[in-house]
């Protein structure tokens, strides 16, 4: 059993999620990869109790997270049931349901039938009997969103979740998810979408939905899956993500002008006393529209990095100007 530090809401900043009760760490912790069954599993211990040691109250998971899928959800089950069994109430624990998860028509997407099913195997997984966030992973075009709505509610109102949240939704999509849960009685607490200095469609109406509904905002991938780290200044290493066959990051997406980007914000991070992960951190967080930034860690130093972001996230208009027009060129 983990004895978790006295001192760890020392230095967190938690952060209204919208215009609910609940507060967000600044810095939320994914388990979408190296949490899986083909991880080691000590690892995946010492990032999850560091990462609580830190403030990080806020661990964030999803059905298919592995490989194999729901292993993440089983490790980190694991964890709770040997070293944070008496901290329950301390924790925020998101689930989502939308990507393929187990064969024929009830596997994937967002009938009410997938959802519930869903979230019943990930308490399982899990041992809990609720998780606080359950997410709509993303839209479906072949359900109204009438019944993924409704399922969301239905969950909610069974105890089985706290609060529900989208993921992947466009701007149009949210604004209609926010009105359909509002008038269910269960109102979107938050949204998930990628953000990131270089992903930056979030900024095309998005946060100002978000802003006007009063939904919070959680971005995914900050780091851009470790493009915007030294990961892959002196090429691909071995055990990286690019590295992995599974092709989510791909060598190829390792070019030499996205290098030459990553060297110059490099020395704009140094200019601010930061390294990049940790200004690519702070630069998601500087608009007061994000509740958190959810990254993922291989290994213990970089949910530490993340973490020490958060003492320097302002920018001067400078900055945000460089950083723009390198990423433009
Ligand atoms: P990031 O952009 O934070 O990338 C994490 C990766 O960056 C790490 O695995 C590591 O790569 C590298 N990295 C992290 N910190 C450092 C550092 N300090 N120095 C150097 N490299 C570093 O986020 P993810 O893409 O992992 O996504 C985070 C979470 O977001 C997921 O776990 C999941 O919870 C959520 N998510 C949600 C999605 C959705 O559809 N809702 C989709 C994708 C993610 P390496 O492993 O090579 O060391």
């Amino acid at each position: 059993m983990h004895t978790p530090l006295e001192s760890r809401y020392a230095g967190m900043t938690y952060q209204r999620c919208g215009r609910s009760g609940l507060r967000l760490p600044a810095v939320s912790l994914g388990l979408w990869h190296n949490f899986g069954g083909v991880d080691p599993f000590d690892t995946a211990r010492q990032m999850v109790l560091r990462a609580f040691d830190l403030g990080i109250t806020h661990f964030d998971l999803a059905n298919n997270y592995g490989p194999p899928p729901g292993s993440a959800e089983a490790t980190f089950g694991r964890i709770l049931r040997d070293d944070l069994a008496g901290y329950r109430d301390e924790l925020i624990i998101s689930s989502k349901a939308g990507y393929l998860m187990w064969p024929g028509p009830y596997g994937e997407w967002g009938s009410r039938k997938y959802l519930v099913a869903s979230l019943d195997q990930s308490l399982r997984r899990m041992g809990i009997d609720y998780v606080d966030i359950f997410y709509s992973h993303r839209p479906d075009p072949d359900t109204p969103l009438e019944e993924t709505m409704a399922a969301l509610d239905a969950i909610v109102r069974s105890g089985k979740a706290l609060y529900a949240g989208i993921s992947n939704y466009s701007a149009e999509q949210t604004a209609r998810a926010a009105a359909i849960l509002r008038s269910l009685g269960t109102p979107c607490l938050i949204h998930q979408p990628k953000y990131s200095m270089i992903v930056r469609s979030v900024e095309d109406g998005l946060l100002d939905v978000l802003d006007r509904e009063g939904i919070g905002c959680i971005a995914f991938s900050p780091l851009a899956q470790g493009l915007l780290t030294d990961r892959y200044v002196g090429g691909i290493p071995a055990g990286s993500r690019a590295s992995k066959p599974h092709g989510f990051l791909r060598p190829e997406q390792i070019t030499a002008e996205r290098q030459q980007q990553v060297q110059r914000l490099g020395e704009i991070a140094a200019q601010r006393g930061q390294r990049l992960a940790q200004m690519a951190v702070a630069w998601v967080l500087r608009d007061r529209r994000m509740t958190s930034a959810v990254i993922g860690a291989s290994r213990v130093s970089q949910v530490e990095d993340a973490v020490v972001a958060l003492a320097h996230r302002s920018f001067t208009d400078a900055e945000l100007q460089q950083i723009d027009r390198i990423l433009a060129g």
